[in-house]
């Protein structure tokens, strides 16, 4: 959203796998007129579709390692210029790579960079429950938020699905790599004052209204009673 006073919101959400970047992505931008832009969502999508680009990403994700920058940063410098994008963004799973914030400080100014903090044991326990719709990639967790018939998605009926990359092997690497590669992020934006660390721990809707009530914007839309 555009704001007189402070320009567009273009935000990041960083934070290891399993720190619930999917899930405040979606509860925020009900709140914030911005798209939620996902890398990994738009490699699976690539997948799914058989594209090119699908079938040169897919091992790669399945292994829990990171597409290469230059892949990376091309996908996302499409996606930002397209028009939707033009107001604001939420970028999620992007950058994971100094070289990727790099990039992104090129293609656009940043306005605020999330960290949503959470211990690697808390990742593994949030990933290794967490299943995802086939259909409409709705978010499910085995113990905090089990769908209301096992394996079908309340919302649209389609079937869950473990990701591949979801399971243990893979998630052990991928929090080595979080670890080595996309954690000097965090010291990246503080230098440049843009991180607002917060909670992860805490439930999604709390993280929400944390960083909601902290944003460097007047983009938010008031909390409607209850929600
Ligand atoms: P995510 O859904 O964000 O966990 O992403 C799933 C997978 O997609 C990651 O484990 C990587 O293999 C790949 N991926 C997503 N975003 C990036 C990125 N910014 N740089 C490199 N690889 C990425």
């Amino acid at each position: 959203m555009e704001d007189a006073h402070h320009g567009p919101s273009n935000l990041v959400l960083l934070g290891p796998p399993g720190a619930g970047k999917g899930t405040v992505a979606e509860l925020l931008v009900t709140r914030l007129d911005v798209p939620h832009i996902s890398s990994g969502d738009m490699f699976r999508a690539a997948i799914r579709a058989g594209t090119g680009l699908g079938r040169e990403v897919a091992a790669t994700i399945k292994r829990g390692e990171l597409v290469s920058d230059q892949v990376t940063v091309a996908v996302i410098r499409e996606r930002l210029a397209a028009k939707d994008a033009a107001g604001g963004y939420l970028l999620d799973g992007f950058p994971r790579t100094i070289a990727q914030a790099e990039a992104l400080q090129a293609l656009s100014k940043v306005s605020a960079v999330i960290n949503l903090d959470v211990s690697d044991d808390l990742a593994v326990l949030r990933i290794s429950g967490r299943r995802v719709c086939t259909a409409d990639r709705e978010i499910y967790h085995l113990a905090n938020r089990p769908p209301h018939v096992a394996g079908v998605c309340d919302r649209c009926g389609g079937p869950l699905i473990q990701r591949d990359d979801d399971r243990p092997a893979a998630v052990r690497h991928r929090l080595q790599v979080y670890h080595r590669l996309t954690t000097p992020l965090v010291e990246f934006y503080a230098r440049r004052a843009l991180l607002l660390g917060v909670d992860g721990s805490l439930p999604a809707i709390q993280v929400r209204d944390q960083i909601l009530a902290h944003l460097p914007t007047r983009g938010a839309r008031p909390l409607a009673a209850g929600a």
